[in-house]
């Protein structure tokens, strides 16, 4: 299965896609995290795209894409989880060109719905693990007792897009750019809906729901092709 997390900056797809990384065997591809980590090892790529990251712009698809099917090569077979992209047009065509020649496609999208006071109050108060970029929130019970749960880092540190006019830029280019793909996997019957207002365990049930289906269904899809094969 091939899943796609989509919603604005905020909204909390890197914390779903942890949850479902940890309860599924699918590999996460996160472009977000990908370029950071390029930036905090001083990287050609890193250095071109920091000052854009920290702006809260995007760097091209170009760059994009190509992390991507560099990504894709390396996890084989398995299915996979895009945590952030894609965020253009360009880049849902391209993504749908790419699966296709190596015979997948996307399952499923998941939209996690949040309004937008609410997502200004999540950037700000977002911390992440220095080590691996696991987010928590300053401050709550989602704060890890000094102890990031999926490395065990105890480093915590604020993203330089989290500051006010970065989140302001963000929450724009979100709805100028990405927003649109909304209608793009409507048309194609793939995009579903979670509340991403409720706590994490809420809405990590309400996807798991979405997952058991998808999954049902694809095993059925698969019965029915290999019985009209025969
Ligand atoms: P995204 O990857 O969509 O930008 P994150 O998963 O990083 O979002 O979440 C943004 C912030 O909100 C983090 O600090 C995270 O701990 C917090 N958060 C995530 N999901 C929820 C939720 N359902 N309720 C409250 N806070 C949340
Ligand atoms: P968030 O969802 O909280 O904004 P991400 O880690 O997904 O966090 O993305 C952080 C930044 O990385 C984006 O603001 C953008 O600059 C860059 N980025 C990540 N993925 C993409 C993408 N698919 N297209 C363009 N820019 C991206």
């Amino acid at each position: 299965m091939n899943l796609i997390l989509f919603g604005p900056p905020g909204a909390g797809k890197g914390t779903q896609a942890h949850l479902i990384k940890q309860r599924h065997e699918l590999a996460l591809i996160a472009t977000g995290d990908i370029l950071r980590e390029e930036i905090k090892k001083k990287s050609s790529l890193g250095l071109e795209v920091e000052q854009v990251m920290a702006e809260g712009r995007f760097p091209s698809d170009e760059i994009i894409l190509k992390i991507f099917e560099e990504c894709l090569e390396n996890v084989k077979e398995q299915g996979v989880i895009l945590d952030g992209l894609p965020r253009t047009l360009n880049q849902a065509q391209k993504i749908d060109q790419i699966f296709k020649r190596v015979d997948r496609t996307v399952d499923i999208v998941i939209q996690i719905s949040v309004d937008e006071d609410e997502l200004i109050k999540r950037l700000s108060s977002r911390i992440v693990c220095k080590q691996c970029g696991t987010p928590y929130m300053e401050d709550s019970s989602f704060h890890p007792k000094g102890v990031c749960y999926e490395c065990s880092g105890r480093d915590f540190i604020r993203r330089p897009d989290d500051e006010p006019e970065a989140i302001k830029t963000r929450l724009k280019v979100y709805n100028d750019q990405t927003k649109p793909l909304v209608e793009y996997y409507l048309n194609q019957g793939l995009l579903k809906v979670v509340d991403g207002m409720k706590p994490v365990a809420e809405v990590n049930a309400q996807i798991e729901a979405l997952l058991g289906a998808t999954q049902v269904l694809t095993r059925k899809s698969g019965c029915l092709y290999s019985a009209q094969d025969i």
